[in-house]
């Protein structure tokens, strides 16, 4: 290659460089050093084709880079560890009370009258568990009715789209569901009613007090209990653990359930065992030896008292005494299935990969006829056919509802020199006394976003990262939460936990680092089923610190680093459309084909689409 060629790929180096939001002077110094990496002899590969990646690489490290990520959720991760642990130390007959029968009635009331640690606890629900549920309810038994009270119970996704698809059958699911409103009041049931009900629309009346399914949850519920292996595909918010806990309850046996994150478990353990009164328990790594032995002990019984077990990948993949239980459990008939929870870890091409998810194939491999579930609330097609995979599941039943969040309006604003003014402008504007979420990419962008607010323009904002101490963010989440305050600026790590129906705005202050991130943070939006409004301050310099948190969070691997940059840039792409429909963008991503005119005419059209009809 000549000197003219390696001067024309300089040039397509710097313009990528520049392109990704990096200054020039930084670029060049760093392109200069991979040319003399590679010297005379190697200067066919400096091409951006062949090490494109590395140099963008090479540049977001030079960069000095003082930025305090927050995509570590190790140290929340500890503390669940810890909660859980106080938990089964405990007795909790606090939140047990007994009715005139003797039977002990158990409800919590996770908001303000709880002991202090099961308080921090509470507010770490998993979003996709008992979303828009409320926290303080309980079920009273009559001799001829169901009471269920429901103080805040919300409608939601009335005519959402579902799919069934098993091998060539595929069909649509329109089912309206009854509408339940804020202001209902106790919903009862006639006995007349409840006799009508199948198995799994009483237990979901009488166990779960929802007086409906939401779309395809009795499809999972059946395939379940019919012993079949499911995929299922809900959105944030759709109602996925319920697809799996209620048919755990009507089936004989133990449900094993594996979870990525301790702080997950916990949310599900304490739900399960204090708001449903379903018998649930926990096996990890970081337990003490007597706590594991007392899991390991029940569940040799002949018939353990748990209905389900959750455990994380570890516990399963290369440990042969959790599977000598498993095999234990099966030969008395008592293991009821298989969950594999947030699926899209199995895949390597999925935005939150974990090497032991890929070792679970081996529960298919070892149990074949022990009904698998894998469930995840996002998916492209192509991760989709790698958990089948991964997990030996090819004939699965695939439950997939539709990604489409018609009451949000999507939007893109590009940011002026004085970006921190202009979001404080917005809030004014747009967003008085509105709850919601301004979304940042490290702690110590949240903190300043959050003084600029508070201190210059006036807005009673909070911050929360997961570098402040536990006591701190429950405070932080108790404010929000309670409207004391509107508006809190927030990392990533302001994700578990958010159960709070009228968030009316997601705005990010910086891109995410993918469509998936971005979908599943905007998706806190609106969850009420009102109109909300999601929105993406952009800048191409951000994109730059995108790379550089990519580049210092991902264990600098090369082939991890290779995927999420694809990712990023696709989330980069997303922000720089110009005339294209935010809402088909975000949908085709997730495989979903979606007719732009739905959003033109629709009552929230994406900015583009609002754009065009007027
Ligand atoms: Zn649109």
């Amino acid at each position: 290659m000549g000197g003219h060629d390696l001067q024309f790929e300089k040039a397509r180096f710097l313009s990528l460089a520049l392109e990704c939001g990096f200054d020039e002077q930084s670029a060049e110094k760093c392109l200069d050093r991979l040319i003399s990496l590679y010297g005379d002899d190697g200067q066919d590969f400096v091409t951006v084709e062949c090490c494109g990646d590395d140099f963008l690489a090479a540049l977001a490290e030079s960069m000095q880079d003082t930025e305090d990520w927050d995509d570590d959720l190790q140290v929340i991760e500890s503390e669940a560890c810890g909660a859980l642990s106080n938990m089964f130390e405990k007795d909790d007959t606090s939140n047990c009370e007994a009715d005139n029968n003797g039977n002990a009635r158990r409800y919590i009331n996770v908001i303000d009258h709880s002991p202090e640690p099961k308080k921090q606890q509470s507010w770490m629900e998993l979003d996709s568990s008992s979303d828009g549920e409320d926290p303080d309810f309980c079920i009273t038994k009559g001799k001829d009715s169901v009471s269920t009270t429901t103080s805040k119970r919300l409608s939601r996704s009335m005519d959402c789209k579902s799919t069934v698809t098993q091998g060539s059958v595929s069909s649509i699911c329109n089912k309206k569901q009854r509408p339940m409103t804020q202001k209902d009041g106790p919903q009862i049931l006639s006995y007349e009613e409840l006799q009508a009900l199948d198995d799994f629309e009483l237990a979901n009346v009488v166990i779960f007090g929802n007086l409906t399914f939401r779309p395809l949850q009795h499809q999972a519920c059946k395939a379940s209990v019919a012993k079949k292996d499911c995929f299922i595909l809900m959105p944030t918010g759709g109602g996925k653990s319920l697809c799996y806990q209620l048919p755990a309850t009507l089936k004989p046996g133990v449900t094993v359930v594996v979870s990525p994150l301790l702080s997950l478990i916990q949310d599900q353990i304490i739900t399960l065992n204090l708001k449903f009164g379903i018998p649930a328990t926990f096996l990890n790594s970081q337990q003490t030896a007597s706590q594991a032995a007392a899991v390991l002990q029940e569940l040799r019984k002949d018939k353990p008292s748990c209905k389900l077990l959750y455990v994380t990948p570890e516990r399963i993949v290369g440990n042969s005494t959790f599977l000598e239980i498993l095999k234990c459990l099966h030969r008395k008939d008592q293991l009821a299935g298989f969950v594999v929870d947030e699926a899209h870890c199995v895949s390597q091409w999925g935005h939150d990969f974990r090497p032991d998810y890929r070792g679970l194939g081996c529960l298919k491999q070892k149990f074949s006829d022990v009904p698998l579930a894998a469930l995840t609330a996002t998916a492209t097609h192509s991760v989709r056919e790698d958990i089948l995979k991964a997990l030996r599941i090819p004939n699965a039943l695939i439950l997939e509802t539709s990604f489409d969040r018609p009451n949000l309006k999507y939007e893109v604003i590009g940011k002026t020199k004085e970006s921190l003014k202009q979001l404080g402008q917005l809030l004014k504007d747009q967003f008085k006394n509105q709850s919601g979420i301004v979304y940042c990419l490290s702690k110590n962008e949240c903190v300043e976003v959050s003084n600029f607010l508070n201190d210059k323009c006036k807005i009673k904002t909070v911050y929360y990262h997961a570098g402040m101490a536990a006591r701190q963010r429950v405070e932080v989440q108790r404010k929000w939460h309670t409207g004391e305050v509107h508006i809190v600026c927030a990392t990533i790590a302001f994700g578990m936990g958010i159960d709070k129906p009228d968030v009316r705005f997601v705005i990010h202050n910086t891109l995410s680092k993918s469509i998936e991130s971005y979908y599943q943070e905007s998706g806190r939006a609106g969850r009420d089923n009102l109109p909300a409004v999601c929105i993406a301050l952009y800048q191409k310099k951000d994109f730059s610190r995108v790379v550089c948190m990519l580049r210092s969070g991902q264990g600098c691997k090369r082939e991890n680093f290779k995927t999420a940059m694809a990712q990023a840039q696709k989330m980069k792409q997303y922000c720089e459309l110009k005339t294209e429909c935010r809402r088909k963008a975000l949908l085709e991503h997730f495989g979903e084909s979606f007719d732009r005119k739905d959003c033109k005419n629709g009552s929230n059209p994406c900015d583009n689409c609002f754009k065009t009809s007027v």
